[in-house]
């Protein structure tokens, strides 16, 4: 086996060993921070957590980077859209942890906000839009309500990469105009910019990050888990990932240069809701859609 490149010492990844890794995520991410300008004086910052080992760890590396920093407040916010035997178990593990760091965790769920649980309002929709749209929704109008100026998310440069070739194949470029390390097509009092700390780091990273902090957790997945075109788009770019290295990369640093045309074209598109008075591209928000049907 060949040694760590930098000290010698034992690899654990791409021929780094721990120590030298940790170092690596770590100052990588505030490079990310301090380039895109995630984080600001006096940010309310919010983390959106799941439990998962993403947004465990952007919680973790947030309230490290920051951690003498008196002029932001950084608190969590997670969403129990009730899923029996999946996010249960996921909420139990993210409950400890934020009691472990000290942080103050805010939990909404769908049965108090929309009067069900995702578990019983699917009987005959997608789970997945519904949950999505739904969650989305209730993290915007929280974050406005608890005052957040940034809400931190945990996605990774291979769920990037996703998006914008998901965008891409079904003609929806559009939704590509929201993505980037910092969310929202324009600065607005409704919206609270979404800012992505681990932007560059791929997932194989942010997973070696995970398990060396002990944040891996073996829960279950979410029994409504299939969304199997974004799985056939993962699965490809992996595979050109090892045959060309350095392929998600360039499609990131490509959007990047595209990025601010994409904003500049779409900027007036944001239209507020009739119903519910949220950010909307139509008249009637998805979620108060989705809301009707299933009332
Ligand atoms: Fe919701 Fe689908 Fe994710 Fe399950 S897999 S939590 S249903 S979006
Ligand atoms: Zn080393
Ligand atoms: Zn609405």
């Amino acid at each position: 086996m060949v040694n760590c490149k930098r000290c010698k010492d034992k690899p654990v990844i791409n021929g780094s060993c721990k120590s030298c890794f940790l170092r690596y995520f770590e100052k990588k991410v505030r490079k990310t921070i301090r380039e895109f300008e995630l984080i600001e004086k006096n940010d309310r910052v919010l983390v959106a957590c799941s439990g998962g080992k993403d947004s465990t760890s952007v919680l973790y590396l947030i309230k490290k980077i920051f951690a003498n920093r008196r002029d932001l407040t950084i608190e969590a916010i997670a969403i129990d859209e009730g899923i029996k035997g999946y996010r249960d178990e996921s909420l139990k593990f993210l409950k400890a942890f934020c009691k472990k760091e000290k942080v103050k965790l805010h939990i909404y769920s769908f049965k108090k906000e929309f009067g069900k649980n995702l578990d019983d309002m699917v009987k005959d929709e997608k789970p997945c839009s519904v949950c999505g749209v739904l969650r989305r929704k209730i993290l915007n109008f929280m974050s406005k309500k608890l005052k957040a100026t940034k809400l931190v998310t945990g996605h990774n440069l291979d769920d990037e990469c996703q998006s914008i070739l998901m965008n891409q194949f079904r003609r929806n470029i559009k939704l590509s105009a929201r993505l980037g390390p910092k969310t929202g097509v324009l600065k607005d009092k409704n919206f609270v910019q979404r800012v992505k700390p681990f932007y560059l780091m791929s997932e194989k990273e942010v997973a070696t990050y995970a398990f060396l902090k002990g944040f891996m957790t073996d829960l279950n997945e979410c029994p409504y888990e299939n969304e199997s075109y974004r799985s056939d788009v993962r699965d490809m770019l992996n595979n050109f990932e090892q045959k060309y290295a350095g392929t998600k990369s360039s499609i990131i640093a490509s959007f990047l240069e595209i990025l601010p045309l994409l904003k500049k074209e779409y900027k007036g598109d944001l239209k507020f809701c009739k119903e519910c008075g949220e950010p909307s591209s139509q008249e009637i928000c998805q979620s108060c859609k989705i809301v009707k049907k299933i009332g």
